[in-house]
């Protein structure tokens, strides 16, 4: 079987991880509408990630997708949607990566925190080193943060086996939405394919998380 577009990402991952990246900043000139690779990424915001970079993309070669965590929210399906039915992608990469913030947080903790609750305050003016200011509102929206699954950790910390174990869930959790989703087709003529990576902040390799496997405990 060829080389998935993935497949060659995971190439250029490489060279970029050894200091040579592939993306070229200049004008590229007239491209078409329709991504060139097929494919459609789905990353975090994190201002470490440079997603054409770290996979070797150019101008024209892809969707990206981007959020607070690479999170396959509402939004981000509806993306996915559009990218598929409309502009032809066949190839779905969910990026997660090593010391994400969304690994400092908890749903409840930050809506407490916006909401004036001081003990929140307090935790999230520890965890993220910057002063934690309420809005003392309460509000409907978002209705979901989507901070990831597990015991919260400081933001930033080290990768160690906790945070891989708790990304690796995640990632899965996103893999799982996407794979589910009525209106993405993963068999068939029309189908998608989706594979999740977890991106290591530090030496700016990928790795591939497998799925199906285990998305989260409360043990
Ligand atoms: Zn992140």
């Amino acid at each position: 079987m060829a080389a998935s577009t993935t497949d060659r990402t995971l190439e250029n991952n490489r060279q970029y991880a050894s200091g040579q990246a592939l993306h070229a900043p200049a004008y590229p000139g007239k491209q078409p509408i329709r991504p060139a690779k097929r494919v459609a990424v789905l990353a975090c915001m994190d201002a470490r990630l440079d997603v054409e970079d770290l996979l070797g993309l150019q101008t024209g070669d892809a969707h990206i997708i981007r959020n607070a965590g690479g999170v396959v929210s509402d939004d981000a399906i509806r993306c996915l949607i559009i990218s598929h039915h409309l502009l032809d992608t066949n190839e779905i990469i969910l990026i997660h990566h090593t010391r994400c913030g969304m690994l400092a947080f908890s749903d409840d903790l930050l809506k407490a925190g916006l909401e004036g609750d001081p003990a929140a305050e307090k935790l999230l003016g520890q965890a993220t080193g910057r002063a934690f200011t309420s809005c003392r509102q309460c509000a409907s929206t978002p209705s979901a943060f989507h901070a990831f699954r597990g015991a919260l950790e400081p933001l930033d910390a080290p990768r160690d086996a906790k945070q891989t174990e708790r990304l690796t869930w995640d990632v899965r959790r996103g893999m799982s939405a996407i794979l589910s989703h009525p209106w993405l087709p993963t068999s068939g003529p029309d189908a998608v394919s989706v594979r999740g990576f977890i991106y290591d902040v530090d030496t700016g390799k990928l790795e591939e998380v497998s799925h199906p496997g285990p998305m989260g405990s409360f043990a």
